[in-house]
């Protein structure tokens, strides 16, 4: 094992220990690394800016060769996020908290990568409505990396293709279900045609985060509460910080 070594990151973890120090998880391109930011929470430390959640940087690491144990011993182009708002905050201590409760999902790269994009997307999202499309850009390309994202033109069950027709998403198991095989089921889980056509947009890619796509408030809306909820389902419990971001952007939780 090299003791020193050099890597590209984002902080997607970040907990003070004890009055001095923090304790650090960094996702890189490789995955996710857990380090000790020594003296961190000292108002002088050159590493206090860089052990924030969102913060991207060049992390200069040493490996104690014995204890297995990672040290941050230097930082470089440090890049704290500045989303410019609760909104970015809370929805990027989100993907954050995804990205650590999956493990970067075996496709460390590819989080890496999207993790990326969101951020400058979140950075450069002008407003609540731009950052709740950035969101839902992103949990549906995540759910994709996940391998939970559903088919988005055909019903999961009896395979019928759905046309413009709306479709029940009760479930990241069951996935996409047509009228038929919902067996009448309405309310939040129901998605339009319309609400359809976006995320297949998003999950395929062919839209990126930052772009503005032409959407309702209540489609968005309403997509915003349901892959909130789908993406809390696929990592088996809760997240608090889905949550918050239910609170800060007025959506209620899901139903069904
Ligand atoms: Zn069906």
């Amino acid at each position: 094992m090299r003791r020193n070594k050099r890597t590209e990151g984002v902080v997607v973890r970040s907990r003070p220990v004890g009055d001095q120090d923090r304790a650090v998880v960094i996702l890189s391109r490789e995955g996710l690394l857990e380090a000790t930011a020594y003296g961190a929470q000292r108002p002088s430390s050159r590493l206090g800016a860089a052990a924030q959640v969102g913060s991207r940087a060049v992390f200069y690491l040493y490996v104690n060769p014995v204890k297995g144990h990672v040290k941050v011993s230097d930082v470089d182009r440090v890049e704290v996020l500045d989303a410019g708002g609760l909104e970015g905050l809370a929805v990027f201590q989100l993907w954050a908290d995804l990205v650590v409760a999956t493990h970067g999902a075996g496709h460390e790269a590819e989080v890496y990568r999207l993790l990326l994009e969101g951020r400058d997307a979140l950075r450069r999202a002008g407003g609540v409505e731009e950052v709740e499309r950035v969101l839902l850009g992103w949990l549906l390309r995540f759910l994709g990396l996940l391998g939970v994202a559903p088919e988005w033109d055909r019903c999961a069950r009896c395979g019928r293709g759905l046309g413009e027709e709306g479709a029940w998403w009760g479930s990241v198991e069951e996935g996409l279900l047509c009228r038929g095989c919902a067996g009448g089921r309405e309310g939040a889980w129901w998605l339009s045609g319309a609400m359809r056509g976006v995320c297949a947009g998003f999950a395929e890619g062919r839209l990126g985060l930052g772009v503005r796509v032409r959407m309702e408030e209540g489609v968005r809306r309403g997509l915003v509460r349901v892959v909130l909820e789908r993406g809390e389902e696929a990592v088996g419990r809760r997240l608090a910080s889905a949550g918050l971001v239910r609170e800060v952007l007025g959506v209620s939780g899901g139903g069904g």
